[in-house]
């Protein structure tokens, strides 16, 4: 990832997936610009919803509400993802001060 400010080549400082999307952070080694992409779904939420719609598949008949109470319990990448951007575009504010 080339850096917006500069153009120079980012370095990778962080991988996240613990919100269940890959979520690469970068930092610029020329002027300390810090970015990030989201490459969508973690492997882990992948495979995990997986299984989770198997055993929906399996249980849905004796537990008819558990394929909705999985929909409510899915997590919102997109609230997360505009958290971490606001606090990126704080620390730039910050920064410029
Ligand atoms: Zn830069």
């Amino acid at each position: 990832m080339k850096c917006a400010c500069c153009g120079a080549e980012m370095n990778q400082t962080e991988k996240d997936t613990s919100s269940g999307r890959d979520i690469r952070e970068y930092e610029c080694p020329e002027c300390g610009h810090p970015d990030w992409e989201d490459l969508g779904k973690a492997l882990w939420q992948i495979l995990s919803d997986g299984r989770e719609e198997d055993e929906a598949e399996k249980t849905s008949q004796a537990q008819p509400g558990s394929r909705d109470s999985h929909i409510e319990a899915e997590p919102r990448p997109a609230d997360s993802g505009w958290g971490r951007l606001r606090a990126w575009f704080t620390l730039l504010f910050a920064r410029k001060q």
